[in-house]
This record gives structure tokens, sequence and C-alpha cells, in this order.
């Protein structure tokens, strides 16, 4: 398998940021960036900072392997965390502690966690594909988990299609390429054709996973794809997902930056029919199990979005210490305005964790968190950032969006003059303010703001999503049930049983029935 394509100078085992970072040189990437190709993503100064971000995941590991590794069933020794199967709600908890921590590490996203949450929900969806049709995918996952966990590559999540027409399905679409589906088979794999869109962190993986986006009819019986590729595969293209202010990092100072050594990634990455041999493919025309793959994918990863909370830890810093620089830390609404950011950040995190600890046995062993809270924290993410976003930049004031550059700041005539007139608290050096407001303009406004804020509001899926599902299990006649029995009113017979007792659903989560569902 991928044996072949390693350099054997590599180390067999990435264990550090550096070893990955090493691992990522001399693919020969199709990467288009800025209408040109891009000769080697790790060295240019663009796309450094999220390679950065990823690299963070393998440092973690090291300095808190409690934190960010586990023993591995499959491979006997402690692998990366984000390689591994839940199968233990505690095991979905410690992955909610682990992204917490790298947000606020590196103040955005760290890409790793779509590959984490595509292995778990594959892991239980191909158990129930091949008892349903006696197919081999789940041995073939395992193979593969074992192959990756013992490397600790970095898998790439792709799931959203480019979707042209979004009221029609993918079979009805004027142009068959807008779902990624197969284009050809042969006796020994399928070539899959099509484009999926803002991949994060797919240049900086060593493997993609692609996955259908969403429910399937037998129609779509081509589009039922889930396989897994190197990234470096033949027929692959990238083009790099431009982001707010990203031409900063190329002026090559520190400043402007905002956040120096840490951004994301995304890029759209176009398959031209592009191979998957039969032991990467993990499912095949099995269109009935989409809506359950994607159902988990998104339940897993909706909490995964706790991720945000750590950011939110950076931002609450930085809006703190800019207040301080300002000589206003110990007035009162300002205090308060702390307290309403620390208060939203914790929502997220609570739902977050909440639907974790909340995890339940799939019949493949694995556990998956609770789906329900798992939206509900994903739809608070969808709109907290944004408010804490303006309170930070309430609390910085206007100068976070007229702060002159810092070539202006380092200019041997005008330095001494910018120094003078934007400096706050006398004891703090203006560079420091101006370093702080760069990181809030980074966060809210530049190019972590598309971690921080666009990709809370659509990543994982856009908010109508979060209350389709919330809608689904709301259990809306049991609660109408309680209601009429404390009023008096007569209950149909419908709801007898469920009153006495809860049948299923959210609140057999709740009171401790659990079953596999
Ligand atoms: C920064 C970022 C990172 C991401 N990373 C990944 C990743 O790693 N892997 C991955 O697979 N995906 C990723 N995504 C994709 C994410 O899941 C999608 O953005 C999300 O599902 C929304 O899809 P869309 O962007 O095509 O928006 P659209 O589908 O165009 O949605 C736009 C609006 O139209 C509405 N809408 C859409 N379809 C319908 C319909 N049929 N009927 C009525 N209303 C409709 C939506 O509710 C929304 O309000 C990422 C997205 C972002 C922004
Ligand atoms: S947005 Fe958060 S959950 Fe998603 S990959 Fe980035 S860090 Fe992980």
């Amino acid at each position: 398998m991928s044996e072949d394509r390693q350099d054997p100078t590599r180390p067999q085992k990435l264990l550090t940021g550096d070893d990955y970072i090493e691992s990522l040189r001399g693919r020969n990437l199709k990467v288009f960036l800025f209408g040109e190709l891009v000769a080697e993503p790790v060295d240019h100064p663009l796309i450094r900072p999220s390679i950065n971000a990823m690299a963070k995941t393998y440092d973690l590991a090291a300095a808190q392997p409690e934190l960010g590794t586990v023993m591995s069933p499959f491979t006997g020794e402690r692998v990366n965390r984000f390689l591994h199967i839940a199968m233990s709600a505690e095991d979905v908890v410690r992955q909610n502690k682990m992204q917490r921590r790298l947000g606020q590490l590196t103040g955005t996203c760290f890409q790793r966690c779509v590959g984490m949450d595509a292995l778990n929900a594959l892991y239980s969806v191909t158990y129930e594909i091949d008892e349903k049709y006696a197919t081999p995918y789940h041995a073939r996952l395992i193979a593969f988990i074992r192959e990756m966990q013992q490397h600790n590559y970095v898998i790439g999540g792709a799931m959203t299609d480019v979707k042209g027409d979004r009221s029609k399905p993918p079979s009805q679409q004027a142009d068959p390429d807008l779902y990624l589906h197969i284009s050809r088979r042969t006796p020994e794999g399928v070539y899959i054709r099509g484009a999926k869109a803002h991949q994060t962190g797919c240049i900086n993986s060593h493997w993609l996973i692609v996955m259908p986006t969403l429910r399937l009819e037998p129609d779509d019986h081509d589009y039922a794809i889930v396989g897994a590729l190197p990234v470096e595969a033949e027929g692959i293209t990238y083009v790099y997902g431009r982001q707010s202010c990203d031409t900063r990092s190329l002026e090559g100072g520190e400043i402007d930056v905002g956040n120096q050594h840490y951004s994301g990634q995304e890029a759209l990455v176009i398959f031209e029919d592009v191979f998957i041999p039969n032991e990467m493919i993990f499912m095949d025309g099995e269109a009935d199990f989409a809506a359950m793959l994607v159902e988990r994918f998104t339940s897993y990863h909706r909490r995964s979005y706790v991720c945000k909370s750590g950011v939110g830890d950076v931002l609450i810093g930085a809006a703190a210490t800019m207040a301080e620089f300002n000589g206003v830390g110990q007035a009162s609404h300002i205090r308060d305005k702390l307290v309403e950011m620390t208060h939203l950040n914790e929502t997220i995190y609570a739902t977050g964790i909440a639907s974790s600890y909340q995890s339940h046995a799939t019949k493949s062993g694995a556990y998956i968190c609770d789906d329900m809270l798992a939206n509900v924290c994903k739809h608070h993410v969808t709109k907290i950032p944004y408010e804490m976003g303006r309170l930070a930049q309430d609390l910085a004031g206007g100068l976070v969006v007229t702060l002159p550059s810092e070539a202006d700041y380092r200019h041997e005539e005008l330095g001494p003059l910018l120094d003078k007139y934007l400096k706050g608290r006398d004891d703090v050096p203006t560079e420091h303010r101006m370093r702080i407001l760069r990181l809030i303009e980074n966060m809210t406004l530049g190019r972590n703001s598309v971690g921080y804020l666009t990709e809370s509001l659509h990543g994982a899926g856009s908010p109508q999503a979060q209350r389709i599902q919330i809608y689904r299990q709301m259990q809306i006649t049991f609660k109408q049930g309680l209601a009429r029995q404390l009023a008096g009113i007569d209950l149909p017979d419908s709801l007898t049983d469920d009153i006495g007792e809860i049948l299923g659903g959210y609140f057999a989560r709740v009171f401790g029935s659990f079953e596999n569902d």
C-alpha cells in the first residue's frame, strides 16, 4: 500500500511536529495559488502557518500524552488520539479536551478533527453495512486505520460536494460531476470524478477520505462512494482558498499578520478520474447508508466545534489584555463584558462536552456522542463567536481597524511619532498594544476569522442543518403529553405508554436506558 510511496529516509512513524512537516515535502502535489502552481507548499509563506497549526497536533501528543495519545486496540501501542476509534464515553470526552487545548495553543483551526470524526463515523457505519449486505468494508477500514496509526498520518475528511443547484439531487444535476461519483469501474477498483469544496487541511494531510454529503436515493447509486486515497494521487488538483488578509504573510513582518505562526487551510479539491483500489473502498453503491454516515459524521463533528471554545479563550485573553493596556481593565463594564464573553464561551464547551459525556455504544462497539446535544453545541457555535468578536472589538477600540502598518512603525522618521501617539498606559510598550490589536483583528476580521467566524457558521453544516436535526429529535408529542397530564387533559392512547416509560430517542439517553440506535 502506501509503503511504496514512502520515502525510505523518512521515519516510519511520525512522532514530532518536525517529523510531520518533513513528511509533507517532495510530494509533487498539484496545488494552485494566485493562478500559479506552488513548487513546495511546505516552504510557501502563506501556506506554512496552516502546516504549523497541524504540526501542533503532533507536539501536543509528545508533550501531553494522556491528552494527545491513547492505547490502540489495533496496534497495541499508544497512538495519536486523532486516529483513535472511541471505545468509551471517556474516549469521546477526551477528544473534546484535546480540541479545546489545541484551540488555545494555536488560536485557529488545527484541521485534524475532520479525519478523526470521519474514521469514527465510518467505523460504525461500515459495521452495519456489512451486517446488512455481507460486504467486506469494516475489515478493510480496520486495516486502513491500523496503517494510519502505525505511521501517525493525517487524514482529511472530504464530504462537502460543490452541489450545483441545491434543489436537485445528484442524479438530476445538469452536470453529473457536481457531486463526486464513480466514473468508471474496473476489477481492481473505481475511478472517481467531481469536486469537494472547502476542504480543511487537505494539502496538509497524507490521506483523504471521500464521502457522500447528503441522503441519497437509489438513482444516486454511483454517488454512494466512500474511499481513501493518498493526497498525492494522480488526477487531483488543489485550488487554495483565499483568506481575508492572507497576503500579509508574504510581507515579511511579524505584527500585521496578527498570528504569525498559525492559520487554518481550506482548498477546492478537483478529482479527474482518480483511482481508488478495492481495498480502500468502504462504501460502493449502498445509497441507503449515506444518510446514516452523514448523520453520524456530523454528530461527531458538531460537538468537535468545542475547538472554538479554545480559540475563544485566546480572544477573551486578548480583549482583557487590550483593556489593561488601555488602562481600563478594572472598569465595571469591562469586567462585565469579559464575564459575558466567558459565559458565552463556556456555553459552547458545556454543550459539546455534555454531548460527549452522553455518548452511547453503536452496534460496532464504538461510542458516539449525543446527537441532540452535538447539534445544540454547533448551533450555539453559529452565533456565539460573532457576539464574542463584537465584544472583543468593543474592548479593543477603533484602532483595531485603523492601526498603521508595521512598516510605518519601523520607519525611521515615523516610528518615534507612532510610538508616542499610539501609546496606551505609560508602562506598556506601544508595540505590545499593536500586537494585541492585530491579534484581535486577525481573529475577528483577518485570516483566522475564517476559522473562528465563518467556519463556525457553515462548517459541519449551515445553521438550518442543525435545526432540522433538533426538530427530528425534540420528542414534541412526549412533551405535549407531560403538559396534558399536569393540566388534567386526557392523554390520547398513543401517548399513555410514552409518558409512563420513556420509550426511546433523546430522553432514553438522558435517563440512561441506552440502546443501539
Ligand atoms: C471554513 C470551512 C471549512 C470547512 N471544512 C470542511 C471539510 O473539511 N470537509 C468538508 O467536507 N466540508 C467542509 N466544510 C463545508 C461545510 O460543511 C459546508 O460549508 C456546509 O455544509 C454548507 O454548504 P455550502 O457551503 O455549500 O453552502 P450552501 O449549501 O450553498 O448553503 C448556503 C445557504 O443555503 C441554504 N441551503 C442549502 N441547500 C439548501 C436546500 N436544498 N434547501 C434550502 N436551503 C438550502 C443553507 O441552509 C445555507 O443557508 C467547510 C466549510 C467552511 C466554511
Ligand atoms: S474547525 Fe475545529 S473541529 Fe473543525 S477541524 Fe478545525 S479545529 Fe477541528
